[in-house]
């Protein structure tokens, strides 16, 4: 299928690796020019040359910053002022007991997994609206919807992103912007790594004990990839998703138990 969305422009944040990379990676397969943005440069200024080699009619652009704070998000919308697409993402709130949260580390989850993605999506709404074409997919959690006790950070904040997006969506999509929450269950990514390696130390076991456990409960028997994830919202971008908004939707190999 033609997703029909060559030569649109698409602002994708926490992308030199893991998720954000693949979404950015499948869009640019799908003939989008990318501007992407995270933390380290040379990691990212790598990522962006493997998506040239690979898409060699799309441009890439770099905007190494911290998409959390006021200055980061003006240079990422420096380079990308007008965008068709929007992915957001940032790396997820420590775990942790919440008895030992400040009110600073609440602020903190609150800045990087609510009130970040709502800034960008102020900043970049009315054009699309007012140019009839955007797709706004922001990377969430399956915890959002099976909240997890130690990542109470991130269920909480997430979760405020959710209800707010849940009102917006039903606002924009008449004029073909489109607002919808990915929810990644267990991606082979370095933060999965690094909660697994966090999990081994707790449980006096190893990284690969821990894995293999982890893959075991999963029904795929697997974790996913950050190319099957990428898929998935180019398809979220592409023409044929406009009638899909304000939904969240869960990509876990099955881990979540319920009928809907
Ligand atoms: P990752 O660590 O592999 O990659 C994160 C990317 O975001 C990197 O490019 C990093 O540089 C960038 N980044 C992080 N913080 C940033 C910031 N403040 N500003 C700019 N760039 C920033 O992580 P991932 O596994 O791809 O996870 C992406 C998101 O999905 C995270 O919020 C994570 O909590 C969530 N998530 C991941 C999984 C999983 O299994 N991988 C499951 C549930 C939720």
């Amino acid at each position: 299928m033609d997703f029909d969305i060559r030569g649109k422009r698409a602002l994708v944040c926490g992308a030199s690796k893991g998720l954000g990379r693949g979404c950015a990676e499948a869009l640019a397969g799908e003939g989008v020019h990318v501007t992407i943005v995270a933390r380290h440069a040379q990691v990212l200024e790598a990522t962006a040359q493997a998506i040239r080699q690979a898409n060699a009619d799309v441009t890439v652009q770099t905007v190494a910053c911290d998409i959390t704070t006021a200055a980061g998000r003006t240079l990422a919308l420096a380079a990308c002022p007008a965008p068709d697409i929007l992915v957001t993402n940032a790396g997820g709130p420590p775990m942790g007991n919440f008895r030992d949260w400040s009110r600073d580390d609440w602020i903190a989850a609150l800045d990087a997994n609510m009130l970040t993605p709502i800034e960008l999506i102020k900043a970049t709404v009315d054009g699309m609206m007012a140019r009839g074409f955007g797709r706004i997919v922001n990377i969430t959690s399956s915890a959002v919807k099976a909240p997890i006790d130690i990542l109470g950070l991130s269920n909480g904040a997430r979760s405020g992103l959710t209800g707010f997006v849940a009102g917006l969506a039903r606002t924009t999509v008449a004029r073909n912007v489109t607002i919808n929450n990915l929810l990644p269950g267990p991606f082979d990514t370095d933060r999965l790594a690094s909660t697994m390696i966090a999990a081994a130390k707790v449980g006096a076991t190893s990284l690969d004990a821990v894995r293999a456990a982890r893959m075991a409960s999963n029904p795929a028997r697997r974790f996913g990839t950050p190319a099957e994830f990428g898929a998935f919202c180019a398809f979220i971008c592409s023409a044929q998703a406009g009638y899909l908004t304000g939904q969240n939707i869960l990509l876990d190999g099955g881990a979540y138990p319920g009928t809907f």
